[in-house]
């Protein structure tokens, strides 16, 4: 991690939140993994420490792989020996499996730069985000606004309400 302080020209501060945890990183010139983040295709942000590989990731990959495997050029040998070396290796961190990826092919953008949705926690479900959780119980168990208003008839402030909640 290499992130600099004081004044540098023609640089900027870049900050990161995790859409996770909420936390917040940020460094100047920064990448996001400069300051212990990953990213994914689909814009998700977080901390490395929620990396996981789960039990379905090497299919998700090799879905992947087969799915695209016109666009970049593989064919199903290839896709088979990602298969055997996965098996192989077993592999549990990030760099590893990016090894693997880029054993098969190199026409992937730049995966240490944004990854792939198969390998985001958020995009393949591994964590589930607060908000999506509110919008689903919006849409399937009560409305938000029926929250609002039984939350207003129980409290008046929002230091009672943070004691209501309170676990
Ligand atoms: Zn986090
Ligand atoms: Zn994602």
């Amino acid at each position: 991690m290499k992130i600099r302080k004081g004044f540098v020209s023609n640089s900027s501060s870049s900050s990161f939140v995790c859409d996770i945890c909420g936390n917040a990183e940020s460094g100047y010139d920064a990448s996001a993994r400069d300051v212990g983040f990953l990213s994914c295709e689909n814009g998700h942000s977080y901390c490395e420490s929620h990396f996981e590989v789960d039990i379905g990731m090497k299919d998700r990959l090799v879905a992947r792989l087969k799915k695209d495997a016109a666009e970049l050029g593989i064919d199903e040998e290839m896709i088979n020996d990602f298969i055997t070396a996965w098996d192989e290796e077993q592999p549990t961190s990030e760099e590893a499996i990016l090894e693997l990826l880029e054993n098969v092919t190199d026409s992937f953008e730049d995966l240490r730069y944004e990854g792939l949705a198969e390998m985001c926690p958020i995009c393949s479900l591994q964590v589930i985000t607060e908000d999506a959780i509110v919008s689903y119980i919006d849409k399937f168990v009560i409305k938000k606004v029926e929250v609002e208003a039984a939350i207003r008839s129980k409290v008046s402030t929002y230091e009672e309400l943070c004691a209501l909640v309170r676990k």
